[in-house]
């Protein structure tokens, strides 16, 4: 039987940032910045901001096994329209190119449409990450799609596995019939067919305490098996490692994984991918405003080094500044790198 309620309805100690903080430096494995100053990359330094990236908030349909956010319907914590009118005006006064708006199911979000649209008339490019099953999940958002194709949104779809087994193992019973259904709507719009220039993205990550496969061999797997059993199609796959905040924490730490799947994430360190992190180009907004260097810094509640909230947005004061840092940042360098947009090298 799957997660039926966040880690925080449950009381439990890792809801709570500063535990996981704790946890994560508890044990004898070398801190990351240790392993980036080994590699001559010490301090990790921001660039432009080129991707606001917007948290709506940890509202959620589903209660993934391994959701960095604790999102769940239990959740209360979502964007006041305060909030979405700083953050546009933000957007209006800057010359930031890409709008990511995440939650939770940000669809839930009652100021969600009007927010969109609002983004889509300055003219920016939008991303949604859409949980595929909000769609279905009641008449009201049947629309979605049509929605998304008006604004030019591209959307970025979970979907761990092209079986309903695996996907549904990870993200509740009945999932996945319930995704195939939505990326059917979402292709009768158009997208993620070739040519339309509507982007359907799909995120994959592991079901378990290893890290991603190659993203094009999975990416060709995905395609072939989705169009042969469902005549599904999207555009990439993005390969995701699993961080280790959060449910996913508590995961590895009920099943003994922990110290293994960090030693894992250490062993894989590559200074190739300190390059694509995305906090280098990213900044995440949180539903009170809350500005963070990641939406992983979000969930750890590290605060970045400089304006702190929204309403102070200053692009001199951001740009330059030291990234805060911890262990789980080694989810973001092992391997062929992992980042919203997939692997990074
Ligand atoms: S759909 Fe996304 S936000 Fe919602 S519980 Fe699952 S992983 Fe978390
Ligand atoms: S976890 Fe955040 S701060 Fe750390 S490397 Fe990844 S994106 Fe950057």
């Amino acid at each position: 039987m799957g997660r039926t309620q966040s880690l925080m309805r449950e009381g439990h100690v890792l809801a709570g940032a500063p535990s996981q903080r704790l946890a994560l430096e508890s044990d004898a494995l070398p801190s990351f910045d240790a392993k980036l100053a080994q590699a001559d990359m010490y301090p990790l330094r921001a660039g432009v901001v080129d991707i606001l990236q917007i948290n709506v908030g940890k509202v959620c349909n589903q209660t993934c096994a391994h959701c960095h956010v604790d999102a769940a319907p239990d959740r209360k914590e979502s964007m006041s329209r305060e909030i979405f009118e700083q953050c546009l005006y933000v957007i209006a006064a800057n010359d930031i190119p890409i709008i990511d708006i995440t939650g939770g199911a940000p669809e839930l979000n009652p100021h969600f449409r009007w927010f969109v649209e609002s983004v889509s008339a300055l003219g920016r490019r939008i991303m949604v990450r859409c949980n595929l099953t909000i769609i279905v999940s009641n008449p009201k958002y049947h629309d979605l799609p049509s929605f998304y194709a008006r604004h030019n949104v591209e959307v970025v779809a979970s979907l761990p596995f092209y079986s309903a087994s695996r996907t549904d193992a990870q993200r509740g019973e009945g999932v996945y019939e319930a995704s195939i259904r939505a990326l059917a709507l979402l292709n009768d719009v158009g997208y993620g067919k070739p040519d339309s220039g509507r982007l359907l993205n799909l995120v994959y990550n592991p079901a378990g305490a290893f890290l991603p496969a190659d993203q094009a061999g999975l990416e060709a797997q995905f395609k072939r098996e989705l169009r042969a059993k469902h005549s599904v199609e999207f555009n990439q796959l993005f390969c995701i490692a699993n961080m280790p905040i959060s449910r996913y924490l508590e995961y590895l730490i009920r099943t003994g994984n922990y110290e293994s799947y960090m030693r894992r994430l250490v062993e894989a360190f590559n200074p190739a991918a300190v390059a694509g992190v995305m906090c280098r180009n990213t900044l995440s907004v949180a539903w009170d405003g809350r500005l963070f260097d990641c939406d992983f810094n979000q969930m750890l509640e590290m605060s970045p080094n400089g304006p702190s909230h929204i309403k102070d947005f200053d692009s001199d004061r951001l740009r330059g500044r030291e990234i805060a840092t911890g262990r789980h940042c080694f989810g973001c360098t092992a391997g062929s790198g992992s980042s919203c947009g997939g692997a990074t090298v």
